[in-house]
């Protein structure tokens, strides 16, 4: 048997949708899909604005643009996350002081926030990570008192809560990906979710350029210009109509995920307590939308031995994320300090196969593997 890593998963209306698109003579940004899709974000999830951006790290990328981060300022970011997480920040200038994660789970260690912040912290980047979510009361609180812009990262995160809100629906400001690798995917894409009204008429010109092209288009200016800094952050209707497709299954996706999620963690919980291997953690407060499933294991040795033994049996299993502040672009920017978790997540995680189409006949091979390792 051979088990890939992942399978985009399509619905079968894409391509439908995409000829729409097509047919319809409007295929560049902000047309019929664009805006179907924004609207279905902003209801179910409750958000003020939503824009689809080309990248999850285009839409945080646009968050570093609107808190206004300028050389020298600093940003509060976990070490262990995807490059993009950091580098739009870095790219307008910012300075990263980098979080270690928690033992029990690779998010961040919402207790050692506090210690980061000083008078330069613009901002603080919580990533759900596996869509699990950061203790959202206890970063908001933080936020509040010295008066910082949260921005989660919820690229992960999509379908999942906190304490029954919706992740992304918290901070100020918060983003989404849609890459073949995410649970509802447009093979790249992203959403800039917006939840403080003071942002949201600067993200609509930053968005299209740094013109007031939305505004005029909805009759409230008489004539449209350039008037702010911005990029071409929007996606084609090609794009959006392809991810309408996903939207309209986001339930059965969700449904067939969450079912795999919960055979593997049935079927792995006593070996890994045997093994004092460690399986994906969901506090209280938190909810699993089904994203990934991981394994932690005893040292890199054992990880390395691990992946080399499903190869061999067929199965594709993946690490990932090697900590930023470690990376070879950051490592002499950091500030010192030792983050031991991220580390050892960077040393000891593994993603086995996850996907809409896994089999449950693949599941119970990779499981029986797993179990003679
Ligand atoms: C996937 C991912 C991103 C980047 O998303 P793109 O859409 O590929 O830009 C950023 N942050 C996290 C935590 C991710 O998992």
């Amino acid at each position: 048997m051979k088990i890939p890593f992942n399978k985009p998963f399509l619905t079968g209306k894409e391509t439908h949708y995409m000829y729409q698109a097509v047919q319809s003579g409007h295929i560049s940004g902000n047309g019929v899909f664009t805006k179907k899709c924004q609207k279905f974000f902003e209801e179910r999830y409750g958000f003020r604005k939503a824009l689809l951006t080309t990248s999850c790290t285009d839409a945080l990328e646009m968050c570093a643009i609107l808190v206004d981060i300028k050389p020298g300022d600093e940003v509060i970011v976990p070490s262990y996350t995807f490059v993009s997480t950091a580098l739009a920040f870095i790219r307008q200038g910012a300075k990263i002081r980098f979080l270690d994660s928690r033992s029990d789970h690779p998010g961040i260690d919402e207790e050692k926030i506090e210690a980061l912040i000083n008078d330069k912290t613009k901002a603080i980047v919580p990533v759900h990570y596996a869509g699990v979510a950061c203790d959202m009361d206890k970063i908001m609180s933080i936020a509040n008192e010295y008066d910082l812009i949260v921005i989660e990262d919820a690229a992960q995160a999509i379908e999942s809560f906190y304490k029954d809100k919706p992740l992304g629906s918290i901070g100020h400001l918060s983003t989404f990906s849609f890459h073949e690798t995410k649970n509802i995917n447009s093979g790249e894409g992203g959403l800039l979710a917006i939840n403080d009204d003071r942002f949201i008429e600067r993200a609509e010109i930053i968005w299209e350029k740094g013109t007031n092209r939305a505004e005029f288009f909805r009759g409230e200016v008489n004539k449209y210009g350039w008037v702010d800094i911005g990029s071409s952050f929007l996606p084609s209707e090609i794009i959006a109509a392809y991810l309408w497709a996903q939207l309209e299954n986001l339930e059965d996706i969700q449904n067939r995920r969450i079912e795999t999620w919960n055979v593997y963690t049935k079927k792995l919980k006593d070996w890994s307590d045997k093994n004092k291997i460690q399986i994906p953690f969901i506090p209280d407060y938190a909810t699993n939308n089904g994203h990934m499933f991981y394994l932690v294991c005893n040292s890199g040795r054992q990880r390395g031995e691990l992946i080399d033994y499903l190869k061999e049996k067929g199965i594709h299993a993946v690490f990932h994320y090697m900590s930023l502040h470690k990376s070879e672009f950051y490592e002499d920017k950091h500030d010192g300090r030792e983050l031991p978790e991220a580390n050892r997540y960077t040393e000891c995680l593994v993603r086995l196969p996850f996907f809409y189409e896994l089999t449950s006949e693949q599941q119970k091979y990779i499981i029986t593997i797993l179990k003679n390792f």
